[in-house]
């Protein structure tokens, strides 16, 4: 037995196999490989087996043979059991978990730990409650038939496809509801960050998920991706990404008539009224950009004041931002990380040097961040001057930047709140709930948040209007995009 101390010591990761898991079994791609890095770090967290059209091809059809056998006639009530096991085994082993997703994304710790393990555990759960109540009706229906009555079915062979930026909480977002409603799986994570989804695999395949209902597929979007979008016999795709690459899946989709979800990018408004606890809308403007590194679909990164409240809430927003410093990931008070990969923080870069061409100030930020000599570290920015017709107020960055605009009255604020491709979602604040409400009701978005920004819930339905998307995540909403509707006619 050792008696040194361990305990300024990190564990090693405990990293999954880095290969496809196909029908239950690790197996090598034909696609060559790929690195997985840490960008706190620049290091090679592992190279990633990459899987080739044909290894797609190969997790397909093990999917079907999954639906075909012991997937296929476990019932729902099983299926629910099932998903409940896997919920606790995730929970049990958050840390683990939550060390890799930091190590592969970037983020803190703490967001690993207290917010996306839990968060996917608690998906699992949700839907698991879910997997014997999907039911059909009956209907009285006229003619000489007697009834009609609905089956709620599987869909068949489902493809999620997820981005880098939640990778953990958006695979379970898609493959609890799939598998609750006993379809199988094949799961194309983001090539940033595909460590947490193979390890997911191995870790419901050990708490008993029969083989093929779950199958992971690292790889090329531009290959594997489109290969499952094009499938004759993937049934449908929930993808979560960009609008850009949305918008070409769903022509690849179309040849197929594909099931399709979209969950895509967002510019969402945040509106601060003259009335509101200003200090309340300062939290939640602050953490509305910069939880996630302002990776965050979501992220409240238009933000629209008051003229006449603008000057002291951008001062005290300014003052908590200054002192949100970048740091280590790994370290349990780190509240902003390092962004996903150098391309991407050379983008976010790149917009703030646009908005300064464009005639905006910066208030705070702007530039990259020194931490330890490594990493795709960046200041919180905030720029102000900032006209809605602007790219940076129209285009997602996708990084720690807020751009503030003021407005002179409500009804000027939702037109130019709504002046937006994206409508995922907004945030409201004010002291006078008519005026929330009001507010809220018009404008274009999936989702609004009042007096609070960016809370989620399993239970509450999520996603975008316009070019944000269709379909929604979550709640009840969901079991209806992962089941098709089936009437039958029953005659004397
Ligand atoms: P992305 O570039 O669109 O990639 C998303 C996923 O699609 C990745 O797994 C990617 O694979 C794959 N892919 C790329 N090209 C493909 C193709 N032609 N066919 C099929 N799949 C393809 O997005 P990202 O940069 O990872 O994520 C950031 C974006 O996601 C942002 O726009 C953000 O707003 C959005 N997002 C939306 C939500 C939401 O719920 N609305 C949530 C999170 C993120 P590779 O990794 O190999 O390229
Ligand atoms: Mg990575």
């Amino acid at each position: 037995m050792t008696t040194a101390t361990t305990t300024d010591v990190e564990p090693a990761l405990q990293l999954p196999p880095a290969k496809l898991f196909i029908g239950g079994e690790w197996v090598d791609g034909s696609g060559g490989t790929f690195a997985s890095e840490n960008p706190a770090t620049e290091e090679t967290l592992c190279e990633v087996a990459a899987a080739s059209a044909a290894d797609a091809d190969a997790a397909v059809a093990a999917a079907h043979q999954a639906l075909d056998g012991e997937w296929g006639k476990t019932s729902p009530r099983d299926r629910g059991k099932l998903l409940w096991k896997i919920a606790d085994a995730l929970e049990a082993r958050t840390e683990e978990f939550a060390r890799i997703e930091t190590s592969d994304n970037g983020k803190p710790i703490f967001e690993s730990r207290y917010v996306d393990v839990p968060a996917a555990v608690d998906a699992l759960r949700y839907f698991a409650g879910w997997a014997d109540k999907v039911h059909g009706d009956t209907f009285s229906v006229a003619g000489p038939f007697s009834m009609a009555y609905t089956l709620r079915e599987p869909m068949g062979v489902v493809a999620a496809i997820t981005p880098w930026n939640f990778p953990i909480i958006q695979a379970m977002w898609k493959i609890a509801p799939a598998l609750a409603c006993g379809n199988a799986v094949v799961l194309k994570p983001a090539s940033n960050t595909p460590l947490t989804a193979l390890k997911f695999a191995e870790l419901a395949s050990e708490t008993g998920l029969p083989p093929g209902a779950l199958n992971v597929v690292p790889g090329s979007g531009s290959q594997v991706g489109r290969r499952l979008v094009e499938h004759p016999d993937v049934a449908k795709i929930s993808f979560t990404g960009s609008t850009e690459v949305g918008k070409g899946l769903m022509k690849d989709a179309a040849e197929t008539i594909k099931r399709v979800t979209l969950e895509l990018g967002g510019k969402s408004p945040n509106i601060v009224f003259a009335d509101a606890d200003l200090d309340a809308a300062v939290k939640g403007a602050y953490n509305g950009i910069f939880y996630g590194k302002g990776e965050v679909c979501a992220a409240g990164s238009r933000l629209f004041v008051e003229k006449r409240v603008h000057d002291e809430m951008l001062e005290k927003l300014v003052e908590r931002t200054a002192r949100l410093v970048p740091g280590d990931p790994q370290h349990p008070k780190t509240k902003l990380g390092a962004l996903v990969s150098s391309e991407q923080r050379e983008s976010v870069l790149g917009y703030v040097e646009i908005g300064k061409q464009e005639g905006a100030e910066v208030a705070h930020g702007g530039v990259a961040a020194d931490v330890n000599g490594k990493g795709y570290f960046m200041q919180p920015t905030i720029l102000t001057g900032v006209d809605n017709q602007m790219k940076v107020a129209q285009e997602e960055i996708f990084g720690p930047v807020l751009v503030t605009i003021p407005f002179e009255e409500p009804g000027e604020v939702v037109e130019l709140a709504n002046n937006s491709i994206f409508g995922l979602a907004a945030g409201v604040w004010t002291r006078d709930i008519g005026k929330a409400h009001a507010v809220a009701a018009k404008l274009k978005a999936g989702t609004v948040w009042i007096n609070q920004y960016n809370w989620y819930d399993s239970g509450a339905p999520f996603g975008g209007y316009k070019q944000s998307g269709f379909g929604r995540e979550l709640g009840s909403a969901a079991l209806d995009y992962y089941t098709e509707t089936k009437t039958v006619w029953v005659g004397k």
